[in-house]
């Protein structure tokens, strides 16, 4: 599990870039807030934003599956973030594979000026290929967490989002009706 101390005890100051990245229902955002939840307690200021389009729940919280909420802002574009976290310590950013090329710089930015930033996306489409700027992202980050959720089909991790429905759409936003975790085997087995 990741852990905070390590670098916080380096610089007080040190911005730093954190990606927690897998498939549906992997926990990301579970992680997402367990992270938040613990700069809370540490009395650090923070910020969380997300992409305006996710409001598949509620469009002013990061919800994640197992009914865990924080307030967050929507945010129709990524530059949008900047001015928003100017008070804030600690900026986590959730379904950040909905956001465009400029996230990358935010991010970079926010980090270079002392914040830690925390970023939760899927790294992989229905498809299985790589999704939105993830990629740039992760590259840049100077810790990135993998999470995995339990494969439907065989009980194995599962790293990959299988569509249930026909749709061609890269975005398709929906929940256990439309999406399920398969691991890689199970995955290449089904209808892709
Ligand atoms: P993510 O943000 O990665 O989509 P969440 O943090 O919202 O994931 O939800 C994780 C929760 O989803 C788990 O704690 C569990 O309760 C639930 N869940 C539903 N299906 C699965 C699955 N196949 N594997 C693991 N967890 C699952
Ligand atoms: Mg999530
Ligand atoms: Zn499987």
């Amino acid at each position: 599990m990741f852990t905070e101390s390590k670098i916080i005890q380096g610089s007080k100051t040190a911005g730093w870039v954190e990606v927690i990245c897998g498939c549906m229902f992997s926990g990301k955002t579970e992680e997402l807030i367990r992270r938040i939840t613990r700069a809370k307690i540490a009395r650090q200021q923070i910020a969380i934003f997300k992409p305006a389009m996710e409001n598949r729940y509620h469009s002013k919280h990061v919800i994640s599956h197992n009914a865990n909420a924080i307030y967050s802002n929507p945010v129709e574009k990524a530059k949008d973030i900047y001015p928003l976290a100017q008070e804030a310590s600690v900026i986590g950013i959730d379904e950040a594979q909905f956001f465009e090329a400029d996230l990358v710089e935010v991010v970079a930015r926010l980090a270079k000026e002392g914040k830690r930033v925390i970023i939760a996306g899927l790294d992989m489409d229905y498809r299985g290929q790589p999704f939105g700027y993830m990629p740039q992202l992760m590259a840049i980050a100077e810790f990135v967490t993998k999470t995995q959720a339990v494969c439907v089909n065989c009980g194995n991790p599962a790293s990959f989002s299988h569509r249930l429905s026909h749709s061609n759409e890269q975005v398709l936003l929906g929940e256990t009706d439309l999406y399920e975790a398969l691991c890689r085997k199970c995955f290449h087995e089904a209808d892709v």
